[in-house]
């Protein structure tokens, strides 16, 4: 059994008075110390006091992972199994049903069950959980969620506003969210933590931002402090699934090399057990990550930012903090969304330093030193909403009838550039008209829980009646990367060459159309699963992949039996037919070569781009005139992944679409 009981959490000495604060208010906001229980235990407070009988009780979540884990171990408390009264959805995994009383799930599924039901009828409380992290889809729920109660407009007639929502947030701006619930209270649970030392390593400064600098550093701190320091566990914080992994490997080797009776100076640790802790690994080795280890045996999770306070670990009493964090920023260089390495805020240093003190006084080890504190490290993490796209959630906001998207209730407004540029998007990929209503197509494309861009090509594809091109590939674009991309030399070689090898049988130089092979072949083989071994592909990615496309199949297929689905004709190779349906998509990515090896896009900022290593068209940029692309990666070079070669005249009539309207034109009808 579990090393703590739920009963001792601080959370439960206030079951009785949370449960009645939360009948007696149409709003609440609840704080505490994360690790306090509010994830795991609320819910179950309010399902034994009957909150469930006439609805659900969902609870959402910005992390798919901590969506599921935490249903996993709710289940597990309430004793049942996972989909019958405790379950999760996240997108393209539904493991709820009609019993379903306790629903975790990701904030961009509620955002998606609010389109297809507007008053939320089947929920008779919602719980937006991790409100501190300011995700995009959760403060987009806020302002729905405060709209609707406060002004049921449009909804049908007899949603109770009996609604109960709670917002759950680690101490951080309640004041802030209660002021915007319309001063609704704010239930703090008292928690006691513990002194955490904090010592800055001085590992690394302020130009040391590659990644194998600081992972190695983070390596060399844990090993010491495992070999230095008293009995607990420890948590390394990295940013991502190939770093973790690659420190994890050299932990494993240099541990092997330690002798505990010279080199270890307390002397009832007596081995190392390290664990990856990160988005898309399977949830069977997460289960590892909460489990005591055997004794004498002290315990290293190596996590991403998940660890800061989506997930509770206990037993943890040393952090090593890398200083960075993976993040989704809008790049005005490119105009495109990038995934990228940034250092962390103060506050998320210090919210990573507390996970030290839970139980017992604990220590931080800072890699790096006070001047890259000072120097790199903002106060505050900027919210989602004001450094990403916000494409898709305007789109959904326009389809739920917020016509003026410029002045929704937001948390923290966006700037204003930032909505003007979703809507020019928008009214590119076709999805809303001139006069920034949502079009036919727009209403369409708003189901598919994809990027606009991908969806735009996915449906010309449909209405062409080739869909088998596109629903692969959107698949196969939806899911990690399939291609194994092994850390040892040799083995890496071996990869590359199997990877080549399916790139010419695919029989084109289209980045796509290899994925469409891949797809279509794996499946295909007798035995999958060998498949991808012989061939280097993760064999779980692909099955992800098979399951996604049948979901976008199914939601393909409900909407062409609506008998407005348009439909078009189209004689030409069916190369050219998939390689135009792409175009429709990503006419926003279009580049044309420049001189040497190097690409120019069309959007208007004719930034140079480069072709990456990974796609097929490596190394034939010479052959190339006209490419589009499916995404953006930015190191010292602002490359293009995912290519596809097409012709000008494919795109000379889609491409004045690009400048033909002034963002403002889309809004200031929506000022009206
Ligand atoms: P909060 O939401 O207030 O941060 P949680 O409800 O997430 O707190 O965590 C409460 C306790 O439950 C913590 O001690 C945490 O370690 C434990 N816990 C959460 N998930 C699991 C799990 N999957 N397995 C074991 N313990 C867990
Ligand atoms: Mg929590």
């Amino acid at each position: 059994m579990d090393s703590w009981d739920s009963r001792h959490l601080p959370i439960s000495l206030h079951q009785e008075k949370l449960v009645h604060a939360i009948k007696a208010n149409a709003f609440l906001v609840v704080t505490g110390e994360t690790g306090s229980g509010k994830t795991t235990q609320l819910p179950q407070y309010l399902y034994q006091a009957g909150l469930g009988k006439n609805g659900k009780i969902g609870v959402t979540q910005p992390r798919r992972v901590a969506a599921i884990t935490v249903a996993q171990r709710v289940s597990h408390e309430v004793g049942c199994s996972l989909g019958k009264e405790v379950g999760y959805q996240v997108r393209f995994d539904d493991c709820s049903s009609e019993n379903t009383v306790i629903k975790y799930m990701t904030d961009g599924c509620l955002l998606r069950e609010i389109l297809a039901d507007p008053s939320l009828r089947q929920y008779s409380v919602v719980i937006l959980d991790e409100v501190h992290e300011r995700s995009l889809n959760t403060d987009i729920l806020l302002g729905l969620l405060k709209r609707k109660v406060f002004h049921p407009q449009g909804s049908s007639p007899g949603r109770s506003t009996s609604l109960k929502v709670v917002v759950m947030s680690a101490t951080l701006e309640t004041a802030k969210l209660s002021e915007f619930l319309g001063h609704c209270p704010v239930f703090t649970i008292p928690g006691r933590t513990f002194p955490v030392a904090e010592t800055f390593c001085s590992l690394i400064g302020p130009k040391d931002t590659d990644s194998s600098v600081y992972v190695k550093e983070v390596v060399k701190v844990a090993l010491d402090l495992h070999t230095g320091e008293m009995t607990g566990d420890i948590l390394v914080f990295l940013t991502g699934q190939s770093e973790i992994e690659k420190a994890c490997d050299m932990l494993y080797e240099k541990a092997e090399a330690i002798d505990y009776r010279y080199d270890v100076h307390d002397h009832s640790v007596e081995g190392l057990l390290i664990l990856p802790l990160y988005g898309s690994m399977p949830t069977d080795q997460q289960r590892q990550i909460f489990q005591p280890p055997p004794k004498g045996v002290r315990k290293c999770v190596v996590a991403t930012n998940i660890a800061a306070t989506s997930l509770t670990i206990n037993g943890i009493r040393y952090i090593v903090d890398s200083g960075f964090v993976k993040q989704l920023n809008h790049n005005s260089r490119v105009g495109l969304d990038i995934l990228e390495v940034v250092p962390i805020s103060k506050s998320e240093a210090q919210q990573r330093a507390g996970r030290a003190g839970r139980t017992t006084a604990g220590k931080c080890f800072r890699i790096y030193s006070k001047e890259f504190w000072e120097k790199c490290m903002p106060e505050y993490t900027v919210p989602e909403i004001q450094r990403t796209s916000l494409t898709s959630v305007i789109l959904t906001l326009k389809c739920l009838g917020v016509h003026d998207v410029i002045r929704f209730p937001y948390l923290d407004c966006p700037e204003e550039r930032f909505i003007l540029a979703a809507l020019k998007q928008l009214y590119q990929c076709d999805a809303i008209d001139r006069r920034g209503h949502v079009t036919r197509l727009g209403k369409l494309m708003v189901e598919f829980p994809l990027p606009p861009g991908l969806t735009r090509a996915l449906l010309k594809g449909a209405s062409l009646g080739c869909e088998d091109l596109l629903l692969p590939v959107a698949a196969m674009l939806s899911v990690e990367n399939i291609f194994i991309r092994p850390g040892q030399q040799d083995k890496q070689q071996d990869a590359e060459r199997e990877h080549r090898k399916l790139i010419t049988k695919s029989g084109s130089c289209n980045d796509f159309t290899v994925l469409l092979s891949v797809f279509e072949k794996c499946r295909a083989s007798d035995s999958p699963s060998t498949w991808c071994r012989d061939h280097w592909i993760h064999w779980r990615a692909m099955k992800s992949a098979f399951n996604v496309e049948t979901q976008l199949r199914e939601i393909l297929l409900r909407l062409k039996k609506q008998n407005d689905f348009p439909m078009e004709t189209f004689d030409g190779s069916r190369s050219e037919l998939f390689r135009r349906c792409l175009c429709s998509g990503y006419f926003a990515n279009v580049a044309r070569r420049a001189v040497g090896r190097t690409f120019c896009t069309m959007d208007g900022h004719g930034s140079v781009v480069h072709i990456h290593p990974s796609s097929a068209l490596f190394d034939q940029e010479a052959e190339l005139d006209w490419i589009i692309f499916h995404d953006v990666l930015v190191t010292s070079r602002v490359y293009v992944r995912t290519v596809c070669p097409i012709r000008y005249d494919w795109v000379k009539d889609l491409l004045p679409k690009l400048h033909e309207v002034d963002a403002y034109e889309l809004s200031s009808v929506a000022r009206e």
